[in-house]
């Protein structure tokens, strides 16, 4: 059971997880850095300590500072949230060597997803389809080049231990691939440290269609449904929806059956997402996140499940608290990130209220956005009985937000879902770049 819980995170993620506690009656303790001794989080929580300077590496980065608050605060677990150290196996061990319970997986299983070669593998011997590919990292380029062949062109090289949306490179010619992997393999190891790279065949125009699951690691698994998230710029999510509108509920149960299997295959426990791309009606597996992520809203609503509080109940030893029966999913939920494109003070502030509308967000009026961290400033989140309905209720939402001082992309989610591939929900990744061609507009 968790008593006293430290968030190592901070803006909406640290605030959503405050809530959850206190429903549930956990008391917290936010950490800042110096940048934000004045955000929500720390206002929030039940004590707040400052972990160092503004540059996450030394604050929300520096696992000795968090772990040291969570024992001088008399914390028994920490939360990651998303981002920062939360698929970090070295973060995972530390807590536990501490004597504190990590809200999360095992280090053995983050590290072991944390490298997409080998959660390739994973996949294979559960007997989920992989995107067409190296099973082992690319070492020469005369191999390389035979199984670009083989697979056919465009391909991309993908950094084995990459992340949000970096770390890629498409190559669409034979010519290109000696040079393409060169520069991936030297920024994959500037990036991440590891120069590790493999190769997938690059899907031209696919659906990103990813599957929300929570295992207690006792044996029980099940799955919240599906997420689409193709709606990207620049390989990054920017809109998010449950269910898809190209998922079928047969599809919908294999791509489930297939999850749930590779979550029962490497004993993964927490709550967990599984992505997968799709294209004329098959699926691939592309890789597994290993904790919470940004779009958790969207099946929270449609399934009517605290995903939080699942993380929680499962770290305390208390198991699952979802019915035994399969879940119902009920309507449709629809995400918009809303990110900030300059930095400065919130003079204004108005979130969109109504019916079937929520806002997860740490801004408020006086709020100091700092170019230090992620640009994402809120969420809206609605949630109706289905698609269209959710649809024109986003846009009413969105038109409503009122967010003076600094510049957003708030017009720009209205133009996409105004648009007709959009609304229709027949559309690939590629969408953000036909509607926007001019990379200086957007
Ligand atoms: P990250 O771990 O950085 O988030 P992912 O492997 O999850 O990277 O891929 C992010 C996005 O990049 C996907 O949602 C998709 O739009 C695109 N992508 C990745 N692999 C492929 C592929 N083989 N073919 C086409 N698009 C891809």
């Amino acid at each position: 059971m968790i008593r006293s819980l430290l968030i190592a995170n901070r803006g909406e993620i640290a605030v959503r997880i405050i809530r959850t506690c206190k429903d549930m009656g956990i008391r917290t303790v936010a950490v800042y850095s110096q940048a934000d001794a004045d955000s929500l989080h720390t206002r929030m929580a039940d004590q707040a300590i400052c972990i160092g300077p503004a540059a996450s590496s030394e604050s929300y980065l520096n696992i000795r500072n968090i772990i040291t608050a969570a024992c001088v605060s008399r914390c028994d677990a920490i939360h990651p949230g998303v981002g920062f150290l939360s698929e970090n196996p070295k973060f995972a061990e530390e807590v536990e060597r501490a004597g504190l319970v990590f809200v999360g997986p095992t280090a053995r299983t983050i590290r072991m997803l944390g490298d997409k070669v080998r959660s390739r593998h994973s996949a294979t011997e559960a007997g989920v389809p992989v995107t067409p590919g190296s099973m082992e990292a690319i070492t020469d380029a005369a191999s390389a080049a035979e199984l670009a062949q083989q697979i056919g062109y465009p391909v991309i090289l993908k950094a084995a231990a990459g992340g949000g949306g970096r770390g890629m490179r498409i190559v669409k010619h034979a010519k290109e691939l000696p040079n393409a992997i060169t520069v991936a393999s030297r920024e994959a190891l500037a990036f991440f440290s590891d120069g590790t790279i493999h190769m997938e065949k690059y899907l031209l125009n696919p659906r990103h269609v990813e599957i929300q699951l929570l295992s207690d690691g006792k044996g029980r698994v099940v799955h919240l449904g599906e997420r689409d998230c193709s709606v990207q710029k620049n390989h990054q999510k920017l809109i998010e929806e449950s269910p898809s509108p190209i998922i079928n509920e047969q599809m919908r149960q294999q791509m489930g059956a297939d999850s749930v299997r590779l979550f029962e295959h490497i004993g993964y426990r927490g709550a967990g997402t599984i992505e997968f791309l799709v294209e004329d009606g098959a699926y691939w597996f592309m890789e597994v996140n290993a904790r919470v992520q940004v779009e958790h809203p969207v099946s929270e609503l449609v399934s009517g499940t605290d995903i939080i509080r699942q993380q929680l109940l499962i770290a305390g030893g208390k198991g699952l608290d979802v019915p035994d029966e399969p879940l119902q999913l009920r309507g449709h939920a629809l995400e918009c990130r809303v990110n900030a494109s300059t930095t400065g003070t919130v003079v204004k502030f108005n979130p969109p209220l109504g019916p079937g509308v929520r806002v997860d967000t740490h801004l408020f009026q006086g709020a100091k956005i700092s170019p230090y961290y992620d640009s994402m400033i809120a969420k809206v989140i609605v949630h109706t009985p289905h698609r269209q309905l959710s649809i024109d209720t986003m846009v009413r939402a969105l038109k409503e937000f009122v967010i003076e001082g600094v510049d957003t992309n708030i017009d720009s989610q209205i133009a996409i879902l105004l648009s007709k591939p959009f609304r229709s929900g027949v559309f690939g990744t590629d969408l953000y770049t036909r509607l926007f061609p001019d990379p200086k507009k957007r």
